[in-house]
């Protein structure tokens, strides 16, 4: 499995697991539970999860998930941005570890900018670093203004990651913010790298034709493709939402699959290069 290098020193798979619209419904949580530790076994040591999805929901499944074996996951939540003040991330990271069955976060992440001043929730997190509840931290959802002034603060340069939506059809932030990212050494994490779980979402990207004819080429399914070409890339962590087995499985060989110059080239005719800056996409 292909890694990225943080800027904290810690090393993580580029390919994990995301874990939006889990903890939603008690009938699936054991199916849940199961999909994550496969993906787990199969070697994709990151989970990505927030307070928000499932309204705690999410944090109690992955909880079930890594008991017994937490060691070997590098485990990402995320703060609302109105729990975003100095206290209040103390107090929100202590519900998530509660939830979590465990001590301390590997990231812990703003989930979009809100109005506390970001100056705040960065003290914040220093001292939930300094505290051992947490090991790194980013932002998310954050363009690349809102980077180069949080780079700006005291503890700007402790942010690991920067976590955003980017996929095939969502190829905006290649114009500055990717760019800037690599140079700046602060992964870029690539969120619904298959276009969500909206199946008329999810369609456009799925069912494009080019990504159909590479797919094809490879003896793959369109999704692997679509994550195979967010892998190739250097410094991009990409973390697919998957409760079903037989996908869990897919997506782990897709970090496999090696993309051909004419397959990129095939690529970037059915989902064309961003030719001007455009604001940050987001869920
Ligand atoms: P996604 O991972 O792009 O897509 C998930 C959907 O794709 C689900 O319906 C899943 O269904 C399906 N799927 C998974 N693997 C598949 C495969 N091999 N073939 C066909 N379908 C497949 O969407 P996402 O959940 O929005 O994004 C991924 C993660 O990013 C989230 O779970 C969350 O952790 C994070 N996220 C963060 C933000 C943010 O603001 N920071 C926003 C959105 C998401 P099955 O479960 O049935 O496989």
């Amino acid at each position: 499995m292909k890694t990225v290098q943080l800027s904290s020193g810690r090393t993580v798979p580029s390919l994990g697991l995301g874990t939006w619209n889990m903890g939603e419904n008690d009938a699936h949580h054991q199916r849940e539970v199961r999909a994550l530790q496969l993906g787990l076994d199969l070697g994709m040591n990151l989970i990505d999860t927030a307070e928000m999805y499932g309204d705690g929901g999410a944090e109690e499944v992955v909880g079930d998930a890594i008991a017994g074996r937490r060691g070997s996951v590098y485990l990402v939540s995320k703060v609302y941005p109105h729990n975003a003040t100095f206290k209040g991330v103390q107090a929100a990271c202590e519900r998530s570890l509660k939830r979590l069955k465990t001590d301390y976060l590997d990231c812990y992440l703003l989930h979009w900018r809100g109005s506390v001043p970001l100056a705040e929730t960065l003290d914040g997190f220093k001292a939930l670093k300094q505290a051992g509840k947490i090991r790194d931290y980013g932002v998310s959802n954050f363009d690349l203004d809102d980077m180069e002034e949080a780079r700006s603060l005291d503890g700007g340069d402790g942010i690991v990651t920067n976590q955003v939506l980017y996929n095939l059809t969502r190829r905006g932030i290649e114009w500055n913010l990717l760019p800037w990212s690599q140079q700046h050494n602060i992964p870029v994490m690539a969120y619904s790298p298959l276009e969500s779980s909206t199946p008329g979402e999810q369609r456009v990207l799925l069912g494009n034709r080019s990504l159909l004819a590479v797919a094809e080429r490879h003896s793959a399914t369109p999704a692997q493709i679509a994550l195979a070409w967010l892998l190739r890339q250097d410094q991009v962590i990409v973390i697919p939402k998957s409760s079903n087995p037989d996908h869990v499985q897919l997506n782990r060989k897709a970090a496999d699959i090696i993309l051909t110059a004419d397959d990129l080239a095939e690529l970037d005719k059915g989902f064309p290069r961003p030719r001007k800056g455009t604001p940050l996409d987001m869920r």
